[in-house]
């Protein structure tokens, strides 16, 4: 026998992004009925499997830890995040740096840093305790969308799924937004980042590392200190094929590489984790929203991780998304239509583009050889550390995520 199900939002992808977006829909809304579907058969409710054991350390601005504190996973998770006090940006080979620091009258630290994996286990965690429902290893199999409604059908047996709006947050080469003809323009980069925890023989005093080198990025963001030694986490962005190398070689090679490429700014890298790594990919939707359905995270715009902004930008995304369609519903609007998500679109494309543009030219403009770049790069992380106003112009785009 058939089985249909009716709900006001769909979510499709229990990723940090689908999740935070969830949360945040149902503390504006709370009488929305909505569902979160997510296919990944190796993630279930309260646990993380070891197939999602992302050890990624993830920055956070200050703008993402208030919007987390509105989901409410804040409180929870703060324990288990790092604050970052400092900022150094860094170009190999070449004398530029510039600092950020935590001034003396911040409340907050710059932004915090929190593993991937604790902050996914805590959203879903949560997802759980809410008026949500949330289907796990469960796919669409067929999407149909009417004048007033999309219908869903799922891999569960006979099981049909009518809602007023689908939001299709599935990350990256999302199926559904391909089969529906969502026009999505991505770039390999042909770069892998690759990810581990290091552990230094003293204390990060909560700094935050990003250093440019011909080849790609390092970044070295602390972790909390409760791990026992002090550890932080790397990405480090580079050609596929070094990248290979760097994942296969000893840990001894790798430590001694990491060493001459890094320096010694922060000590002496004494062991690290296992490593894994991501294939580089950055991409923007050229249609973000149609009527009753909109793509939200990754699959809206992947960025290149140098400035730790993708999940950053699309908790912004889903806060304003999550206030658009509350508003319409408050006001007995159809929230799932073109209107209403136009509107969400247009409020949030100059800064969704503005990122993409900034995160997507930084690794060229510190890989290039070219001398007036050379020398301008130089001038510019010169410049940030001694002009005021442009550290103020680029703290905030970092810390804030926002040009202005
Ligand atoms: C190395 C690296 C470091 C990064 N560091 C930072 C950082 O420091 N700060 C920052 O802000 N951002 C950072 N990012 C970016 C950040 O990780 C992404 O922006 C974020 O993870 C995107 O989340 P998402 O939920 O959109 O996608 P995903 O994390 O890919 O989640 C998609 C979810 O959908 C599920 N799914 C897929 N297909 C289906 C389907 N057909 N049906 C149902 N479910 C499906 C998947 O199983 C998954 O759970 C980094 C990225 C990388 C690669």
């Amino acid at each position: 026998m058939r089985r249909d199900y009716a709900f006001d939002a769909v979510i499709v992808g229990a990723g940090l992004v689908g999740a935070s977006f969830a949360l945040l829909l149902t503390k504006k809304e709370p009488n929305l009925r909505i569902l979160v579907l997510e296919s990944n058969k190796s993630i279930s409710s309260g646990k993380t499997a070891a197939a999602d054991s992302d050890i990624r350390g993830i920055a956070l601005s200050r703008d993402s830890k208030n919007i987390l504190q509105t989901a409410g996973i804040w409180a929870a998770l703060e324990k288990s995040a790092a604050p970052i006090e400092s900022i150094h940006v860094s170009d190999k080979g070449h004398p530029g740096m510039a600092r950020f620091n935590r001034s003396p009258n911040d409340e907050d630290p710059l932004g915090y840093v929190v593993e991937g994996r604790l902050l996914s286990d805590s959203l879903r965690q949560n997802l759980t305790h809410k008026k949500i429902q949330i289907w796990y290893s469960t796919e669409i199999t067929d999407t149909s969308i009417e004048k007033d409604q999309v219908r869903l059908t799922t891999s569960k047996t006979n099981t049909v799924i009518v809602a007023k709006l689908l939001v299709i947050a599935d990350g990256l080469c999302s199926k559904i937004a391909s089969k529906l003809g969502f026009w999505v323009k991505s770039k390999d980069l042909g770069q892998k980042a690759i990810v581990a925890s290091v552990t230094l023989d003293r204390k990060h005093k909560g700094i935050a590392y990003e250093r440019f080198t011909q080849s790609g990025v390092l970044a070295m963001l602390p972790l909390p200190t409760n791990m026992g030694q002090p550890k932080v986490s790397l990405v480090w962005t580079q050609p596929s094929e070094f990248a290979l190398q760097l994942e296969q070689v000893t840990d001894v090679l790798f430590l001694d590489k990491l060493q001459t490429q890094f320096g010694y700014r922060s000590g002496i890298f004494t062991d690290v984790s296992a490593r894994t790594s991501f294939a580089l990919t950055t991409s923007f939707a050229e249609e973000m929203i149609r009527a009753r359905v909109v793509l939200l995270g990754n699959v809206a715009h992947s960025l290149h991780p140098v400035a730790g902004q993708g999940l950053n930008l699309s908790l912004r995304d889903a806060t304003r998304l999550a206030e658009a369609i509350a508003s319409a519903s408050n006001a007995n609007r159809d929230f799932g239509s073109v209107s209403v998500l136009d509107k969400y679109r247009k409020d949030r494309l100059f800064e969704q583009h503005l990122i993409a543009e900034f995160t997507g030219n930084l690794p060229a403009l510190f890989s290039s050889q070219n001398i007036v770049l050379k020398l301008g790069r130089n001038l510019g992380l010169c410049s940030l550390d001694f002009i005021p106003i442009l550290r103020e112009k680029f703290i905030n785009f970092g810390i804030n995520g926002r040009a202005f």
